[in-house]
């Protein structure tokens, strides 16, 4: 039998990339699916489709991670939508690369806003509304575990509090039987990074397979701690490699 039958799931920035492959495999293991998205309403509704083609029920929600209101309210939203809540995948995410003198206070606030204080806002909502049984998993990135180069200041220091996020959360929760986790991909071939783009082969050649991951390969780690109930508080590297 599929083992998230019955569950309700809610992943951010699930329109497009790792979030809609999420999407699509947590329903087809059996989840009911709200996503939410900012700007590519089109993109947000054919996940929806593919969805309910696996005869689940889908919403898309538009939902900006970057507005604290947003990010707070949108766990409600989907719980109404689907009648609970039980995974939240803290997958929305924005990056910036560069040279540490190169970023403005505009830059650290808005990566900050989408990647940290979004996803903070988000899974203190959705604890609230879980029950026994509840799941947090959230995308970090193997930035988090290894910075191979200049450029990722910003990036890198969004996501290792996110380290500190699922650890803390883990413990709070715990008590309560809900977990806690972070997943951290490596290179994955997305509009984010995609894998012919002009900085692709440094990173494939930095991980131990040589290549890029797909965004299904990262939605069934996802898939998994999304079911395993003795698992909390821990980091999952789904990168090929880049941390070893
Ligand atoms: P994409 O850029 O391909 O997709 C991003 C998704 O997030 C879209 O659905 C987008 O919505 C949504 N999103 C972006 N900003 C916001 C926002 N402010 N509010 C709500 N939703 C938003 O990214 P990926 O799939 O590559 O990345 C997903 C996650 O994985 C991110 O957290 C990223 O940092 C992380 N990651 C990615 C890696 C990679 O190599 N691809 C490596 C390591 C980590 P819309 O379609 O409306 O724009």
């Amino acid at each position: 039998p599929a083992p998230l039958t019955g569950r309700a799931v809610l992943v951010t920035g699930g329109s497009r990339g790792i979030g809609a492959a999420t999407a699509l495999r947590l329903a087809r293991d059996g989840a009911d699916v709200a996503l939410t998205y900012v700007n590519r309403k089109d993109a947000a509704e054919d996940v929806v489709r593919a969805v309910e083609a696996l005869g689940r029920r889908a919403v898309a929600l538009r939902a900006d991670s970057a507005d604290a209101e947003e990010a707070a309210g949108v766990a409600e939203r989907a719980a109404d939508a689907l009648g609970g809540l039980d995974v939240l995948v803290n997958n929305a995410g924005v990056g910036l690369l560069g040279p540490v003198e190169g970023i403005s206070v505009a830059d650290l606030d808005r990566v900050l806003a989408v990647n940290v204080r979004g996803v903070f806002l988000t899974a203190r909502a959705a604890a609230a509304r879980m029950t026994e049984g509840g799941r947090i998993i959230t995308v970090g990135s193997c930035m988090a575990l290894r910075v191979p180069g200049p450029g990722g200041t910003l990036y890198a220091m969004s996501k290792a509090a996110l380290v500190g996020l699922t650890k803390a959360l883990a413990r709070e929760l715990g008590g309560r039987g809900i977990t806690a986790n972070i997943v951290h991909p490596g290179p994955i071939d997305t509009d984010m990074n995609p894998a012919d783009g002009p900085y692709a082969e440094g990173q494939a050649a930095l991980t131990a397979l040589g290549r890029f991951g797909r965004a299904e390969e990262v939605a069934a780690t996802v898939a998994h701690l999304a079911s395993a109930a003795y698992v909390t508080g821990a980091e999952f590297a789904v990168d090929g490699g880049h941390a070893a």
